[in-house]
């Protein structure tokens, strides 16, 4: 029990004037003081559900199925000693630890009619990332989802999960959202706004998460969701769908933010029933159609979602181009991309998908919509993947490509074991008994890149990035 649980009574009575009539509102008291249960979403881009599922049982993992999400688990485990985080499993990006029913705004997108075959998504605040890579595991790495966030280090920290998760197929940016309804009218096929909000849902994780709740706080953090949410309508293509979800209870940064939308934009939009989301779904349904998930429905976080649909144009007054410097990639020359990709071929049997992009020495694997519908248009921190560095003799593969790819490679690799693992992971060089070889080497460790290393003779020499060496010991013998 979380007993110190701060749950202040001018909240409690904001909540109570809204709590459905089937709900209670002691109910609501017990669940938000009980701890959450844990919950992982496998990463479907390095692993299949199945394996995961036969390679977690070994170590005394018992996964239960998050009815909305086919990748999404409630976990309890024998041995809890480890942080999950600091699982071997999570370092080489086989799930990330998402809470249950915020997995659910990406199940709502995806459901909707048209979006699993869209090319251009939008996830226009997206950091730490949990939904950006549940997106682009849906898409299979490929089209292309912009992935927005405005603060600065956290968008360091979408772009390491990103890495992580093997996911090539974002573009990063670093912009407060609302520019995307000035800069880029009608651009993207579908968006997800998992907008800031007061985190009302997100007591049973932190036990301080009301210590600055006023009435005043929620009305100025709605008028920000209202600006976001108007400007991703207006960078949503006609036919397009968004999702508007937030982690927090409040009318007012819900369901008053989509009435605001119809009130505002008539009948260019409807809003879509997830009442048939999943079974089950129809307990946290409001009437409007949206989801309103209190936190003892399905004894998770709160959340809200709601889907709406663009049926026409609509007259833009956000729009503004933005003004962009030079773009610094230029396509690669055709002759060098087809060497390059027949030397990824022969050496790895892995055959890039994308555009073949360069600045200076770097070489970029770009996901395939960018150039045709981004291009010139809008500013990106990274563009998909650095995939290779050129110098004098040729050119280095990245740390991050072997991430991203190093699991499908049908040759030029060397599995590791537990030792050895460990020994790379502190920078060490390695001495495969009774191996020698020529050139990079993809390191794994139980089929799962590690990173790169080099041969010479019969040593391979580290080159795993100095940031990311540990000593802490991941991988038990
Ligand atoms: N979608 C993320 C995930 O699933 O990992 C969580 C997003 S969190 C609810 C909201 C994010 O919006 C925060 O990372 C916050 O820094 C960012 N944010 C706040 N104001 C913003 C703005 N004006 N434009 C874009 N992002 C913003």
């Amino acid at each position: 029990m979380h007993d110190n649980t701060l749950l202040p009574d001018a909240f409690l009575s904001h909540i109570a004037a809204i709590m459905p009539a089937h709900l209670s509102m002691a109910e609501f008291v017990a669940s938000c003081r009980r701890p959450l249960r844990r919950s992982i979403r496998v990463n479907t881009l390095k692993i299949a559900v199945a394996d995961f599922q036969a390679r977690m049982a070994e170590k005394g993992w018992t996964l239960a199925p998050v009815p909305w999400c086919e990748t999404g688990f409630w976990l309890t485990r024998a041995d809890d000693t480890v942080p999950l985080g600091n699982t071997a499993e999570h370092l080489l990006g086989l799930f990330y630890i998402q809470e249950a029913s915020s997995m659910l705004p990406v199940t709502a997108l995806f459901a909707a009619a048209g979006v699993s075959e869209a090319e251009l998504l939008l996830d226009a605040a997206a950091a730490p990332g949990s939904k950006s890579t549940q997106i682009s595991a849906l898409m299979g790495n490929r089209g292309m989802l912009v992935a927005n966030e405005f603060s600065s280090s956290r968008v360091k920290v979408l772009a390491a999960n990103v890495q992580r998760c093997g996911v090539s197929n974002i573009g990063l940016s670093h912009f407060d959202a609302k520019v995307f309804g000035q800069w880029l009218p009608e651009t993207f096929d579908a968006i997800l706004l998992d907008a800031p909000c007061s985190g009302e849902g997100t007591v049973r994780k932190d036990e301080d998460a009301f210590r600055n709740w006023s009435l005043a706080s929620i009305g100025e953090i709605a008028q920000v969701q209202r600006t976001l949410l108007e400007s991703a309508f207006h960078a949503l293509k006609p036919g397009g769908v968004i999702v508007y979800s937030t982690c927090t209870l409040s009318h007012e940064e819900n369901q008053d933010i989509c009435r605001f939308m119809v009130e505002r934009f008539g009948d260019a939009l409807c809003f879509e029933s997830l009442g048939d989301l999943f079974p089950g779904a129809e307990q946290a349904c409001t009437q409007e159609g949206y989801l309103h998930v209190w936190p003892q429905i399905y004894d998770s976080e709160g959340f809200f979602v709601a889907r709406l649909r663009k049926r026409h144009s609509v007259t833009n007054p956000m729009f503004k181009p933005g003004r962009l410097g030079k773009f610094p990639f230029t396509p690669m020359a055709e002759r060098d991309a087809a060497s390059l990709r027949d030397a990824l071929i022969r050496d790895y049997g892995i055959a890039p998908e994308g555009a073949l992009f360069v600045r200076d020495d770097e070489i970029w694997l770009f996901p395939l919509p960018f150039a045709p519908r981004l291009m010139n248009k809008i500013r990106l921190d990274r563009i998909g993947l650095k995939l290779a560095q050129t110098h004098k003799k040729g050119y280095r593969l990245t740390h991050e490509w072997a991430l991203a790819q190093g699991h499908l490679a049908s040759k030029g690799w060397v599995e590791l074991d537990s030792d050895q693992a460990r020994e790379f992971m502190m920078g060490r060089d390695l001495h495969p008994a009774g191996e020698s070889g020529q050139g990079e080497v993809i390191l794994r460790y139980q089929g799962y890149a590690l990173g790169l290393g080099k041969w010479v003779g019969s040593r391979i020499k580290n080159a795993l990035p100095r940031d990311l060496v540990r000593d802490t010991n991941l991988f038990e013998s």
